[in-house]
């Protein structure tokens, strides 16, 4: 069994017991269950969505905000020096420059994004700030370079990381541009929680398709299409290749069919058939997608066997195999 099929569990439960505070900070603790769903909870892609659910969740526990959750849990990602898809350390374009894409949002309709963005470890947060401290929802390139440095963020080094330093060197020996994604190596972490009172946020960030072309722009930024949210409705996220998932406007879409009464899993899969029938080479191409609703009931669904997510509640932490459509 793969380290990625295999079941991991944390207790999350009983770190929240030694959390001091008051009642109102523990009220986001007080987990709710109904017959479908539960929350808290926190959803993410891929198994290293395993540690980041456990860092969003500390984070929920400390500032009772799930907007601070879905920031933290992706920052741990944006620092694994393991994960070719996501951070500064991720796989380069086909230039050798590695550029990063990333979404934050809310359920009141707050969002910001950067798209091909250099020498920021943590995307998400520039993100966050281009929501926060902007008129605007997405800055791209030098401009959120030059707003990073003014909000001093610290510019990294321009300088792959030695995994994709040994990996970009390989690549380059055939230069082969395929813009496919294997199907099981998607690392972009997309993110997306519910607290106990039902308020909603995701989040989203990656280093986008490996030696894609300079200035390739994937789904992870694009609000609605790697990340949607909505207080009434319910919340989804993607991975995957991001110009099939632009293509249907994935995530904005599962949002809409969960509200004309679709379940989590139904929307999802609804997403799926409509990328699969507008996709060539589909039997190239991997994408899946994570939502929840208001309940707390939650939906996963890919094109291929090979995705995986991971969900927290207060009964803990798992990494769950998704189902898929082939
Ligand atoms: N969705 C990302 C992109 O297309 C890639 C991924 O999920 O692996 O940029």
């Amino acid at each position: 069994m793969s380290q990625r099929r295999k079941f991991i569990k944390q207790s999350l439960a009983g770190s929240a017991l030694f959390l001091p505070g008051t009642a109102s900070a523990l009220s986001a603790f007080e987990s709710k269950k109904s017959p479908n769903g539960e929350r808290p909870l926190i959803l993410s892609t891929w198994n290293h969505g395993v540690p980041a659910n456990a860092a969003a969740w500390a984070k929920l526990q400390e500032t009772n905000s799930i907007l601070d959750a879905v920031e933290a849990g992706v920052r741990d990602t944006e620092l694994d020096m393991d994960n070719l898809s996501v951070g500064l350390q991720g796989l380069p374009d086909r230039e050798g420059i590695t550029t990063l894409d990333a979404s934050i949002m809310t359920g009141d309709g707050a969002c910001g994004s950067v798209a091909f963005v250099r020498q920021i470890k943590h995307p998400i947060s520039l993100a966050r700030a281009v929501m926060e401290k902007t008129p605007h929802v997405m800055l791209a390139g030098e401009g959120a370079r030059q707003f990073a440095i003014a909000q001093g963020f610290p510019l990294e080094e321009e300088k792959l990381s030695p995994k994709a330093q040994i990996e970009y060197d390989k690549w380059k020996v055939t230069s082969q541009y395929k813009p496919i994604i294997n199907i099981e190596n998607h690392d972009t972490i997309g993110m997306i929680g519910i607290d106990s009172k039902g308020k909603l946020a995701g989040s989203c960030t990656t280093s986008g398709l490996a030696y894609k072309m300079h200035g390739r722009v994937g789904d992870s930024p694009i609000i609605g299409a790697g990340l949607y949210v909505d207080d009434e409705v319910g919340a989804a996220t993607a991975t995957g290749l991001g110009e099939t998932i632009i293509r249907i406007c994935g995530s904005f879409l599962i949002v809409e069919l969960m509200r004309q009464g679709r379940s989590p899993q139904e929307a999802c899969e609804e997403a799926v058939r409509r990328l699969v029938k507008k996709s060539k080479n589909i039997q190239d191409i991997q994408a899946g997608f994570l939502a929840v609703n208001k309940d707390g009931e939650t939906g996963a669904y890919a094109v291929h066997p090979g995705f995986n997510f991971a969900k927290a509640t207060a009964s803990g932490n798992v990494l769950i195999d998704s189902k898929s459509h082939f």
